[in-house]
């Protein structure tokens, strides 16, 4: 039986590993019906964007770890969620394509962006079921 929100949510906030300066302030703002889909070490989520956003989408550790601090598993998985997500995302008619991007080097997990622009001509956003179904075929759970 797949985790509740409210399970997910307890495990984020009830990790052991060190939180940045004693505070975590993504561990505080995690808002399970935000999460799009999920596994045992890595969260999706999704963010209000820009207007001209189809959708904006925010992969995070469970565990607090930086860009470059990764473990050679983490960043396996990283690499194939990445793409996975992008080539997902690129073959929706919602989206024209797929920016990937790292901001706030001091922030307590590591998180990247993927921001998608609107096809030409579409102002629908990304259906994040969708999305959410595709990536758990390979594993983790759909949430949207
Ligand atoms: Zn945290």
């Amino acid at each position: 039986m797949p985790e509740s929100a409210e399970d997910v949510w307890a495990r984020i906030v009830g990790a052991s590993r060190r939180a940045v300066d004693g505070e975590c302030p993504e561990c505080a703002s995690v808002t399970p019906e935000r999460i799009v889909w999920e596994d045992d070490s890595w969260i999706l989520s999704y963010s209000d964007g820009p207007a001209e956003l189809s959708t904006a989408l925010l992969l995070q550790t469970r565990e607090h770890t930086r860009v470059g601090q990764l473990d050679d598993d983490l960043a396996t998985q990283f690499g194939r969620i990445s793409n996975r997500l992008v080539r997902i995302i690129e073959n929706l008619p919602e989206a024209e394509y797929v920016d990937v991007s790292r901001y706030g080097a001091h922030r307590g997990h590591f998180h990247v962006w993927f921001f998608a622009p609107y096809a030409q001509d579409s102002k629908d956003p990304v259906d994040l079921h969708t999305v959410a179904t595709k990536l758990a075929n390979w594993g983790g759970n759909a949430r949207a």
